[in-house]
């Protein structure tokens, strides 16, 4: 017996979590369906790395923002000194790909991502710490029609998923000069109320007041609520714009409220902010925010370029879905291959890449610890693997240089199993997997075998 004591496990960090096969198809489905959307409006994928220069999200986020005051993964490249961040969104990772590789140079562009974002935040459902956003960027588009597009390709998303608890809130926070105008009357107010902040508030007061319009303390609502509206301080464009967006949606059906307290988080935005929450998930309900943001591109050094665009919480939608009642079963494959000996393992080798030339899903039985395993011990990895067929090859099968082929799922269990020659077992096969379902489906094929009479 050994005396060595068993090493601790290493678990994996907090509020990141893995994704297990078993919810895998959700994702597959989810990602399918979210890649067909966006390519049907003419959006193309973008993958920028993950770790960025911290003074990108410093200066493109703002440094009185949640994020980069209190939720950045930063770090120093223990090899050079670079600053780095891990991602804790994706705007500004795309707008200085499209400003490196002058993406817009030729005429705007719509581009999407998926990938993984970074953000300390205290674990919770719906909130982590690695988490997964879809996004949208339209870049170089300044009217209200594609703020309206991009709001349209969300809702024709969440049709498509069969979500139907989403709705739709929208805002306009005008121009910096209108905000100017608003954030001045906005700090007189919250002074006049000055009793009525809380720390957060009035730590915010100067410097970012517009934020304090967003507060969840339920103390402040009331305070809040009475405060100045940004709307009512747009000027003619930014209202005709907001108007815009507003028709195109009015036009297409798509219900929306306005908010008057809907601000965003992040400080490059202006004119058309949008959120799609939902009731269904708690206190986290927000599945998708988004809005226009003209200044980022100056604010990164490069030339003017209007913006707008979007971000979905992947996690949140899946929730969602699974509270939809979606189900999704387990990816199982159409053939599981058994054998015996070394020349039926050769023969396994080789039908299993003829089949799946042929487009079949087949699982190749393969040695564990404790070697191959008997044929009983195979069928019940067959059995488990949810495989449609199982083709046997032993000893006898690869001298005679046949298989033999079993239904896993017949209702008839005397017949349900055939030898069928080596040769012709795969054109057998996509015969059975692919006509299945077809009722006295007869061909004029002399190998085709029925299995059920
Ligand atoms: P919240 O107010 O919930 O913190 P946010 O304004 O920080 O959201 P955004 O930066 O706008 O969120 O990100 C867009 C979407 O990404 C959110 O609506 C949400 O669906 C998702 N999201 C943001 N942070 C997280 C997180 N920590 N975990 C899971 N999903 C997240
Ligand atoms: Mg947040």
């Amino acid at each position: 017996m050994s005396e060595n004591k068993k090493l601790e496990k290493i678990v994996g960090v907090k509020g990141m979590n893995d994704l297990l096969p078993t919810d895998a198809p959700l994702w597959e489905l989810f990602e399918n369906t979210v890649q067909s959307v966006l390519k049907s409006y003419g959006f193309q994928q973008i993958r920028t790395p993950i770790v960025e220069p911290t003074a990108l999200f410093a200066r493109g986020l703002g440094e009185v923002t949640d994020i980069v005051e209190k939720e950045m993964y930063s770090f120093e490249d223990a090899m050079n000194g670079d600053k780095l961040t891990l991602r804790p969104e994706n705007t500004a990772g795309v707008v200085r790909a499209a400003l490196e590789h002058n993406l817009t140079y030729e005429g705007p562009k719509r581009l999407w991502y998926n990938g993984p974002m970074f953000r300390h935040e205290k674990p919770q459902r719906g909130r982590y710490r690695q988490f997964h956003q879809v996004g949208a960027e339209a870049l170089g588009f300044s009217g209200p029609d594609i703020d309206a597009e991009l709001i349209m390709m969300c809702q024709r998303l969440w049709d498509d998923l069969g979500l139907q608890n989403v709705r739709l809130e929208l805002n306009s926070i005008g121009d910096a000069q209108e905000r100017n105008l608003h954030r001045t009357a906005l700090i007189a107010y919250f002074e006049q109320n000055r009793e009525l902040l809380d720390a957060e508030a009035l730590r915010r007061l100067h410097s970012n007041p517009l934020r304090i319009l967003d507060t969840k303390n339920p103390a402040m609502q009331v305070m809040v609520n009475a405060a100045p509206k940004l709307l009512d301080y747009l000027g003619a464009e930014s209202l005709a714009h907001f108007e815009g967006v507003q028709k195109i949606l009015r036009d297409n059906s798509i219900p929306f409220t306005i908010n008057t307290r809907l601000v965003r988080g992040m400080d490059y935005y202006n004119r058309t902010v949008f959120e799609w929450v939902t009731d269904q998930l708690g206190s986290q309900g927000t599945v998708c925010a988004g809005g226009r943001y003209d200044s980022l591109f100056s604010i990164f050094g490069g030339k003017p370029t209007p913006a707008c665009g979007f971000a979905m919480g992947i996690e949140r939608l899946l929730e969602l879905m699974k509270e939809s009642g979606e189900t999704h079963a387990p990816a199982q494959c159409d053939v599981y291959l058994v054998h015996q000996g070394a020349a039926a393992q050769a023969q396994s080798f080789v039908l299993g890449e003829r089949l799946r030339d042929a487009g079949l899903d087949v699982v190749l039985h393969c040695a564990t610890a404790s070697g191959v395993g008997s044929f009983k011990s195979q069928m019940k990895k067959a059995d488990g693997s949810g495989a449609a067929y199982a083709v046997i090859i032993g000893e006898d099968e690869a001298l005679a240089h046949t298989v033999i082929v079993k239904a896993m799922r017949a209702d008839d269990m005397e017949n349900n199993q055939v030898s069928v020659p080596f040769d012709t077992a795969v054109d057998y096969l996509v015969d059975q997997i692919t006509g299945a379902g077809e009722a006295d489906h007869c061909c004029d094929d002399p190998t085709h075998i029925h299995i059920h009479h």
